[in-house]
């Protein structure tokens, strides 16, 4: 039997309330259909600062790098704000990054039909959208050398902020775009500010010259940055994929997501470089949503991004595509249910909590299984 290795970080606050619920979707799995899957886990976060005095320890970080993907859920919360800055809880995330060398994050917003008018769009704007933003992570102008503030000495100070980025950056991130774009509507939009940067101009090139060279099966389109802000608020569902880099990934992703409703809907992937050998990729998902300190602990939170991001780990981790669609049509048919948490409640529906939510995802998942 193929083993699967997933290593599970629950982290803090709701983290560990949402992983459980795909713990119970994995023993199905394993119990009912043999999926093979291999859990460890590991502590990440405020809850790895208490037990270890790091974000997270060299012994959970030997395991990221040994498994097939992390199930990361969210890290952070009041009781760990005065934490040296080396060892605050975000610090274990951006550790995982660094470390798996995590260069592609995978933002999709879905509107499931039954959520349509919890978006701050027109529900026929929004209702059955369905793209991926591919945000290069690990670049641009976020890490870009000099970042220095300056005092110039005349009461004056001077801030620089650096956009770098290198060919081989540019070619390996539009190669996940074109190759995401196969799996679905085999189209990518690539967006930059060619008309005022230089990193722009050679960002165009390159996404131009990957395309020629290795996916002219698949449609390319090219977006100056604002107008491609300005569309997905205009005519979100115009889009299949889009790519871009560190900085207008943050914010067109983060506009992307507020199409959908909630940030308890919000799944997310960061993957690496194919291995050279097995062509696997480091993989590491997570709700976009954080620890929730507000409401931890409480039984409450939704625990359908921290699902979703499972079924996208199923998807491009697993290839376990029918899987993953399943597990996608479950939370679809729950919702169409009306089968809601609170932070998606909405009249005349009925609300539940976590475990319930769960629990009705993972019947739902069953059903279609059968
Ligand atoms: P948050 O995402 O934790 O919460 C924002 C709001 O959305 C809160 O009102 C919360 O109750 C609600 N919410 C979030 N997820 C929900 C869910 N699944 N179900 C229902 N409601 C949900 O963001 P924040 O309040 O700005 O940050 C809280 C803590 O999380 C901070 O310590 C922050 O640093 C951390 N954080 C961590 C990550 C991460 O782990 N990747 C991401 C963002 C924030």
């Amino acid at each position: 039997m193929t083993e699967r290795n997933l290593l599970l970080l629950p982290g803090d606050g709701i983290g560990p309330e949402a992983m459980a619920e795909v713990r119970k979707i994995i023993a199905y799995m394993n119990a009912e259909k043999a999926a093979g899957f291999v859990i460890e886990e590991g502590l990440v976060g405020g809850s790895a600062y208490d037990a270890h005095g790091a974000a997270i320890s060299e012994d959970d970080m030997a395991k990221a790098l040994a498994a097939d993907a992390v199930l990361f859920g969210a890290v952070g919360g009041p009781k760990w704000d005065d934490v040296p800055y080396e060892v605050r809880p975000e610090a274990g995330l951006l550790r995982l990054r660094k470390d798996l060398e995590l260069f592609a994050n995978l933002r999709p917003a879905i509107c499931y039909p039954a959520l349509a008018n919890a978006s701050s769009l027109k529900p026929e704007l929004v209702e059955g959208l369905d793209i991926l933003i591919i945000r290069e992570l690990t670049g641009g102008v976020y890490f870009g050398e000099p970042k220095t503030i300056t005092d110039l000495g005349n009461g004056q100070k001077r801030a620089i902020d650096t956009q770098v980025y290198d060919t081989y950056e540019i070619e390996r991130i539009s190669a996940v775009a074109f190759e995401m774009a196969r799996t679905r509507g085999n189209r990518v939009c690539s967006m930059e500010k060619r008309n005022v940067m230089k990193s722009g101009v050679l960002w165009n090139q390159v996404v131009t010259a990957t395309h020629k060279e290795k996916f002219s099966d698949v449609k390319l389109e090219h977006m100056l940055a604002d107008a491609g802000g300005m569309q997905l608020v205009r005519a979100p569902k115009q889009f299949d994929v889009i790519v871009t880099d560190n900085l207008f990934g943050d914010m067109l992703s983060d506009v992307a997501a507020m199409l959908t409703g909630s940030l308890g809907m919000l799944p997310s992937a960061s993957l690496g470089a194919p291995d050279a050998k097995t062509g696997k990729r480091k993989a590491l998902y997570e709700p976009v949503h954080g620890s929730a300190p507000d409401i931890a602990g409480r039984g409450t939170a939704n625990p359908i991004a921290m699902i979703a991001s499972f079924a996208m780990c199923l998807r491009y981790s697993f290839n376990m595509v029918e899987e993953a669609d399943r597990l996608e049509k479950a939370i679809a048919n729950v919702l169409d249910k009306g089968i809601r948490t609170g932070d998606i409640m909405a009249e005349g529906a009925t609300e539940v909590g976590t475990v319930e939510m769960g629990d009705a995802i993972l019947a739902e998942f069953k059903a279609l299984s059968a």
